[in-house]
This record gives structure tokens, C-alpha cells and sequence, in this order.
């Protein structure tokens, strides 16, 4: 099949807005004589006029043969494996054109081999044409190439034509390719919210039919892509397409029939998602942790007053709640211990502020947890209207303290 070329003058991408690491990587693949392409989503952003995130590079050189031109380089994976060019805070990926595999499942390292019962790897590099490549991509707007030999887009699979009409559609068969690597539909739920495209038909009815599959996937990819999905500067119109999609029913278990119970839950959560969003956009970090004491904070709460009334101290209610339920969703998104322990710090942090006596409060403004759990604190007072006085009373005490 021959491809859709758009020549220099037809398309925006300039040199200028591709990072100078990805340019010397290009141009030295090509002046060796190698195909040297940017791949995937960096051309998608180019194209639509946004800044991408990373550019990731495809070419027909080996890895060995990558490895060898390029003194920065390390080569990562067992079955397929990449070649990651480190430059001064940035690496450039560079991969080999690759061929289909039948039921491959997706990019994450962990799913990239396949180990025997003697632990030998079962498939190796299976190295493809450039078509081939694009077409084991997931959605047609994620399959475009731009040439460095001669600055032309290189369209496969009818990418132009879904990003001038903002459409979401995946290559080949939905049911396939959904079945194949699950987290595909989630992916399709990201890309549609954060740059406001429609999911097509036939791949929006497939998630519907398919969204069970998603307790197939990696419990520890899932914890990735729920990252990605919330921290993208685009959480809210993610969230709606969760919502539409009825993904997060296989993602968040018992917290998503918790929120649809109550109209007035669901209103938190957009609240706090719309909050991850200013964050965001004011280019500030903001810790797993902190997302996920806010995201499921109401829920926490309610969890943690009913253990209250059976029994509990404030304190243990408030740990124990997050345990309970965090741990308990580690079947589909593994939560690090880590993050699980430091959401529960925020909660069971939430008592100090209630305490404006004496010296404490000083001293929990020293508390080394003590900025995540003021920020909680916060953005649940103001959510709920609650707390106005003793929030005031917080954020002249900070104030005072800078
Ligand atoms: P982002 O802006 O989130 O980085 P992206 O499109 O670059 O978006 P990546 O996860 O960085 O997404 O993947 C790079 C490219 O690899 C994608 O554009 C797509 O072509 C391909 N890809 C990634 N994940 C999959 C998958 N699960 N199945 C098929 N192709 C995939
Ligand atoms: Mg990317």
C-alpha cells in the first residue's frame, strides 16, 4: 500500500519545534544511511500545533547498529529491544521498524517478552517494514511518521484524515486490538479528553463490549496509565470519558459505584480532578499521593466514619480506611506501598488541623508531610464549604511562617 505523503509546504511541522537531542539523533541515522523517522506522538502534537512530550524515533538500523553510532546510548528490553540516546535531561528512544507479532501485547517492558517454562525468551526482535510499524500501532492518529531526509509526514493508516477531523480510530479491527492489549481502551479514553477528539463509533462500541478485559492487564501498567490519565493537564474531560465509557467501573471497582449513588459525590471528584488541572497548567508537581488522598478523599471519609462508629479511634479509622480500600484495588492498579502509606498520612494528618492550641500547631507546620495534607485539607474545605474558620486560621499561620 502506498502511503499519503504530505510534502513540506502542505503541513506546520517545522525543525525548529523538534527538540535539538531528537534532530542530532535523526540526522545522524540519516547521514549513516538509515531511514530516520520521528514516530507516533510527537508527529500527532507537531500537527496539531502542540508541544510533545517526548519524541520517540523510528528507524531500519538494528539496536546494534544504534548502539554503535551513538556513544550515549543503552539498549533496554529482552524480547523487542530499544535504544535509549541519553542527552542532558532527555532521552530520545529510537526503535527499530517493527514487525506485527499475533497477540502482542502492547509497549510497557513488562509486556514486551515472554519468558518459556525454562525462562528462555520466546520471540525475539521481529524486525518490520516502516508500514508494518505503523500499522501495529494502536490508534491511526498514533501511526504518522515525519521524514528527516526530506521533511515530509508519511501517513499509513489515515491519520491526517482522523486529526483533521479529531477522531479517535483504531487501526484495524477494535475487537482485536482492544482484546490484544486492553489498555488500549483506556489510552483511547485519554487521548479523546486531553485533545478533545471524538472516539469513532466502532471503537467506542468495542470498549463498551470489551471494557471487562481491562482486569486482564498488568496491575502495574494500569498504576502508569492511571497516572497519565490524571496528571495530563486534561483530567476532567479524561474522567467524563471514563464516565461514557464505563471504564472506570473495571478500573475503580467499589469507588465507582460509590459515586454513582450519589450526584453530589461525582461533583467532588470533577472538582478535584478540575483542581489536578489548574495545578497543571501552573506547571506544578503534584505527588501520586496527593491525587489519590484527593480523588478518592469523600470516599476515605465515609469508609473511615463508619469504622469510627464501629468502634475505632479517629486515627486507625482514617489509616485503616485508605488501607482497606487502596490495597484492596491493587488487583487492577497496583498502588505502591509507598504511595499507599503516604495517602494515609494525609488523612490521618487531617486530626492535627482540627488542634489550634498551645504550640502544636507549629509544630505541624514543620511536619515533613505537612504540605500535602494542608493542601487536602484545602481544596476538601472548600469543596464542602466546611472548615472556613479554622482553613483561615491555617493560612495566616503559613503565611506568618514564610
Ligand atoms: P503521550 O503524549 O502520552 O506520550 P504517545 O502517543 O506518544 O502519547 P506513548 O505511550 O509515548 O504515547 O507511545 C508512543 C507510540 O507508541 C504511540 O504514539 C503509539 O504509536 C505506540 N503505542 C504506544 N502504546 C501502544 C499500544 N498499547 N499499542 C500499540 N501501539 C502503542
Ligand atoms: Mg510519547
Amino acid at each position: 500500500m502506498e502511503p499519503v505523503v504530505l510534502e513540506r509546504p502542505e503541513h506546520c511541522v517545522s525543525r525548529k519545534n523538534i527538540s535539538s537531542a531528537a534532530i542530532k539523533v535523526l540526522y545522524r541515522l540519516k547521514d549513516e544511511g538509515y531511514i530516520a523517522y520521528i514516530a507516533g506522538g510527537g508527529v500527532r502534537d507537531l500537527l496539531l500545533d502542540r508541544y510533545p512530550k517526548d519524541f520517540d524515533v523510528a528507524t531500519d538500523a538494528t539496536p546494534e547498529q544504534i548502539r554503535k553510532m551513538f556513544r550515549n546510548c543503552r539498549l533496554i528490553g529482552r524480547r523487542f529491544r530499544l535504544a535509549h540516546i541519553l542527552f542532558r535531561g532527555e532521552v530520545i528512544e529510537t526503535a527499530t521498524f517493527r514487525a506485527p507479532v499475533p497477540s502482542d501485547e502492547g509497549e510497557h517492558p513488562e509486556n514486551t517478552f515472554r519468558t518459556g517454562e525454562d525462562g528462555q525468551v520466546m520471540r525475539d526482535n521481529v524486525f518490520g517494514t516502516p508500514q508494518q510499524d505503523a500499522l501495529r500501532r494502536d490508534f491511526t492518529i498514533n501511526a504518522l511518521f515525519y521524514n528527516i531526509a526530506d521533511f515530509s509526514i508519511i501517513d499509513y493508516a489515515g491519520g491526517l484524515e482522523d486529526l483533521e477531523k479529531k477522531i479517535i480510530r483504531v487501526i484495524g479491527d477494535p475487537d482485536t486490538r482492544f482484546t490484544e492489549d486492553p489498555v488500549r481502551m483506556v489510552r483511547a479514553a485519554r487521548f479523546a479528553g486531553t485533545l478533545g477528539f471524538e472516539i469513532e463509533k466502532e471503537a467506542y462500541e468495542s470498549i463498551c463490549r470489551n471494557k471487562d478485559k481491562l482486569a486482564l492487564a498488568a496491575p502495574s501498567r494500569m498504576y502508569e496509565e492511571v497516572q497519565k490519565l490524571f496528571f495530563c493537564g486534561y483530567a476532567k474531560n479524561v474522567f467524563q470519558w471514563l464516565e461514557k465509557t464505563d471504564l472506570l467501573h473495571p478500573m475503580f471497582h467499589d469507588f465507582s459505584h460509590w459515586i454513582d449513588e450519589d450526584k453530589t459525590r461525582h461533583d467532588w471528584v470533577v472538582q478535584t480532578l478540575e483542581q489536578m488541572d489548574r495545578w497543571r497548567k501552573a506547571n506544578l508537581r503534584v505527588h501520586p499521593a496527593l491525587l489519590f488522598a484527593l480523588l478518592f478523599g469523600e470516599y476515605h471519609e465515609v469508609l473511615a466514619q463508619q469504622l469510627i462508629d464501629a468502634g475505632a479511634s479517629p486515627h486507625d479509622a482514617a489509616r485503616d480506611a485508605v488501607h482497606r480500600h487502596l490495597q484492596g484495588m491493587c488487583t487492577n492498579v497496583r498502588v505502591p506501598k509507598q504511595v499507599i502509606y503516604q495517602v494515609s498520612d494525609i488523612m490521618t494528618n487531617q486530626l492535627r488541623f482540627q488542634q489550634t492550641k498551645g504550640n502544636r500547631p507549629k509544630r505541624v507546620l514543620q511536619h515533613k508531610g505537612f504540605l500535602d495534607a494542608f493542601l487536602y485539607f484545602k481544596v476538601s474545605s472548600k469543596a464542602h464549604g466546611r472548615n472556613q474558620e479554622l482553613l483561615a486560621y491555617w493560612v495566616d499561620l503559613r503565611e506568618a511562617k514564610k
